[in-house]
């Protein structure tokens, strides 16, 4: 095409708009999926940038997009000193060591509970990218941690790293990982071998070996892409913990780990590696494990390092036990919310010190993509304390004529639990049943309601809640008259339909369902029966997290339930928020807030909330909210944030003082922070909370407040 003679001034101006542009589409494309544009549009909105470079070469910069196709091959890598050492993990391979290192931080830190982050332990290569006022300068290779290889080059053609970020920031180093997707190595891997080229052996051994290439034109050629995580040197910039710095760099344009959880304490850690494990398959890249990190970066300080790692963090690895067997079936299980779960039937194989004859096949996704078929030999795997999983097929030993799976033909079109019909969730990759009556589905919300943290109803077993919910057919004694005991046969339609049925069970109705009534042959007792009887009568009075947590609104999980009672302190008054109300309480985004008003927009629900109220289930107990607390008083519902070192208290007894007075004890500072007490040596939260105008107190001033 012909181009209009341009004046310089125009082509630099239309140089910047298509740099931009290109950089926009590329993190569109490359970061975050969602391409606006063809990649022909793409291609010609390059070739002009680079027809313009190529006609005033005084324009070209650096940071230009044109630079991702590689610049000329260099002789060998200068060294860059790393202004902050990149440092190697401690790393556990179980739960026990993982409670053992937050035992160690708590200690350390002399506080009872931890707020952690957890993310994937990517399988890449470490990189460090310096940004300099927004632009990339240096991209560099751990090395030995002090000094690493200068990459640049090669950084520049990985289009999921930014040339170019929105920020002043005099210094910005940013830190991650470089990767080949699982599909990219495959892919880039089958075509070595049709050009008859050598194997990669594994993902990052192929990263590692692309970065080390002198030519940065191979590089481009090389689908690598990047994930960051962590920040090196900074100047101008600052962040108060991990997980802002994750949401920060998401925010300039990185591509950050698309799974990852702020927890309260080890144990919503331990539960969360777990689920990451489980969802491995979401990610595109290889993961050894999960990354374990205190969330405020102040307490990194305070914790240190040792000569080789951080105290502050935690790799904790998967191990990986595999054993080989046969998949008899593929049955499917119906949960709470009606998705169809599929789940391997095995040939019975010792694997880890258990014999094991079930396993997670995930989804109907991962069953496809790894092309797993029923009377295949698999591979399954066990690490730590998650459930099994099948993860691949010996391709050699499959029989003839078995068949590609596919979850609905499976089912027969139809919901196996209730015989109802089944549609595709996209959004959840799985098939659910749509009958809110599915007595799977009621089973599975009965001992979420139940389960130790919700409602914390002891006595909950799988077999009670599945006699509770169906049908029973019992023998009762009729009479002692002339003929002896005769004996009756009764059909008693199922007791609990949903969590409210619950309070309407008498002792006696339950002894009628006790499963094992019949085959131990024994009196009934009505031991069992009363203290499940009792045990829920109990549970009126739990707290109001419990509740909200038990009720099973969907993306409401522990923490928010935990939340959200907190903030709201009523159900009632939970109910009466509106989405764009509830999206302004802290940890609480759009999506939730619009699960929660949906889910109390149903009727249905709002059938059994009512249920629950005339039972007597109580709707506003929010801990330590205690019922002395005077309602008038000066921190009555206040969110305190305590910072600097007391005198006369621990921090703990501070924040107990606190919470009996009624005020919500929270860690950072922000726009809905009411008080702030600040002890001597207070650092950043001091200064937040002042220029934030937030009331600030004294320990002298604390003293005369507490009373
Ligand atoms: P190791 O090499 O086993 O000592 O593990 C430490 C390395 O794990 C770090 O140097 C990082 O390169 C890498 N790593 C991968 N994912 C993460 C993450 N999410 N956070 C911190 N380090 C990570
Ligand atoms: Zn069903």
């Amino acid at each position: 095409m012909e181009q209009p003679v341009q004046s310089l001034a125009e082509a630099k101006k239309r140089a910047e708009f298509l740099r931009a542009e290109l950089e926009r589409h590329n993190r569109l494309y490359y970061v975050e999926a969602k391409p606006e544009i063809s990649d022909r549009e793409f291609d010609r909105l390059m070739r002009e940038l680079q027809d313009l470079e190529a006609a005033h070469p005084e324009l070209a910069t650096p940071d230009s997009p044109t630079q991702r196709v590689g610049g000329a091959p260099i002789e060998g890598f200068q060294q860059v000193k790393h202004a902050v050492p990149m440092m190697s993990l401690d790393n556990t391979y179980s739960v026990e060591e993982m409670r053992e290192f937050d035992a160690r931080v708590r200690k350390a830190l002399g506080v009872e509970s931890v707020d952690y982050v957890i993310e994937p332990k990517v399988d890449g290569v470490s990189i460090s990218l310096r940004y300099e006022h927004g632009v990339l300068k240096v991209a560099a290779t751990r090395g030995d941690g002090k000094t690493g290889d200068d990459i640049t080059a090669n950084a520049k053609t990985i289009r999921a790293i930014p040339l170019r970020i929105p920020t002043d920031a005099a210094v910005l180093e940013v830190r991650g990982e470089a990767y080949l997707g699982k599909a990219a190595f495959a892919k880039m891997n089958a075509e070595r071998e049709k050009a008859g080229e050598a194997l990669f052996a594994n993902p990052r051994n192929a990263t590692a070996g692309s970065l080390k290439q002198l030519d940065p034109k191979v590089v481009a050629g090389r689908p690598l892409s990047a994930v960051l995580y962590a920040t090196g040197a900074l100047e101008g910039v600052e962040f108060e913990t991990q997980a802002d710095v994750l949401r920060g760099l998401a925010k300039l344009g990185f591509p950050v780990a698309k799974l990852w959880w702020e927890c309260r304490g080890i144990e919503e850690v331990v539960a969360r590696a777990e689920e990451l494990q489980r969802r491995e398959g979401e990610l595109e890249y290889e993961m050894d494990g999960a990354v374990v990190k205190v969330n405020r970066l102040a307490l990194w300080r305070q914790l240190g390092t040792t000569a080789k790692a951080p105290r502050f963090a935690m790799a904790y690895k998967y191990s990986h036990e595999q054993a080989q067997t046969v998949l008899r079936a593929i049955t499917l299980q119906v949960g709470r919310t009606g998705v169809l779960t599929p789940v391997a039937e095995l040939e019975p194989v010792e694997l880890a010190g258990s014999t094991i004859s079930r396993a997670t096949l995930h989804n109907e996704d991962e069953i496809k993509r790894k092309d797993i078929r029923v009377g295949d030999t698999v591979i399954i795997e066990k690490a730590g304390e998650v459930i099994p999983a099948v993860v691949a097929v010996v391709a050699e030993k499959r029989p003839w004529g078995t068949k590609p799976f596919d979850l609905s033909a499976h089912a027969g079109g139809k919901c196996p639990a209730c015989g109802g019909g089944i549609v595709r969730d996209p959004e959840a990759a799985a098939w659910r049943c749509e009958n809110l009556d599915c007595p799977a589905q009621i089973r599975g919300r009965i001992e979420h309601f139940t389960a130790r943290k919700a409602m914390n109803i002891d006595g909950f077993g799988e077999a009670i809640v599945e006699s509770l919910t169906t049908e029973r057919t019992v023998q009762e004694a009729a009479d002692e008259g002339l003929f002896g005991v005769r004996t009756e046969t009764k059909v008693l339609p199922p007791a609990v339909r949903d969590v409210a049925d619950l309070y309407a069970l008498t002792a006696e109705a339950i002894e009628l369902r006790r499963p094992n009534r019949v085959a131990d042959g024994k009196a009934p007792s009505m031991v069992l029966a009363r203290k499940l009887a009792a045990a829920i009568e109990a549970s009126k009075g739990s707290e109001l997290w419990r509740l909200l947590h038990g009720l099973g609104i969907p993306n409401v999980g522990e923490g928010l339930a935990r939340t959200l009672a907190q903030e709201l302190g009523s159900l009632d008054s939970l109910m009466a928020a509106d989405a764009e109300a509830l999206a302004k309480v802290r940890d609480i985004g759009e999506i939730v807030a619009r699960s929660v008003v949906e889910f109390f927009a149903n009727p249905r629900n709002r059938a059994v909330i009512e249920k629950l109220r005339k039972a007597g289930v109580r709707f506003d107990r929010v801990e330590k909210v205690a019922a002395g607390a005077d309602r008038d008083g000066y921190f009555f519902g206040k969110r305190v944030v305590i910072t600097g070192t007391l005198e006369k208290f621990t921090r703990e007894q501070a924040q107990e003082e606190l919470r009996k007075r009624g005020a919500t004890v929270a860690e950072t500072v922000g726009k809905t922070t009411n008080i702030v007490v600040a002890g001597a040596e207070a650092g950043s939260k001091l200064e937040k909370a002042q220029k934030l105008g937030i009331p600030i107190l004294d320990e002298a001033e604390f003293l005369n407040k507490l009373g």
